[in-house]
């Protein structure tokens, strides 16, 4: 009898980033960040310092903001 059960690796540490969008409600700025899978209550504060951007809790997180250029979308 041979055992030609094959192993399904399973990558636990690969988790799946997925890039989400926010845009500040008061001057419009655009903002790029990575979901990632784990519990935390945070907010994102403007760079512009005139509000928070996003505010979140629950089971995912919010990391690697990143600011995109004023005129990104604009023509
Ligand atoms: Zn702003």
């Amino acid at each position: 009898m041979t055992d030609t059960s094959s192993k399904k690796m399973r990558m636990p540490g690969a988790e799946r980033t997925v890039s989400v969008m926010f845009v500040c409600g008061g001057c419009k700025a655009v903002y790029e960040a990575s979901q990632v899978s784990r519990p935390a209550t945070k907010y994102f504060r403007c760079e512009q310092r005139d509000g928070i951007v996003h505010r979140w809790s629950g089971n995912y997180d919010y990391v690697q903001w990143k600011s995109f250029p004023k005129n990104w979308g604009e023509r």
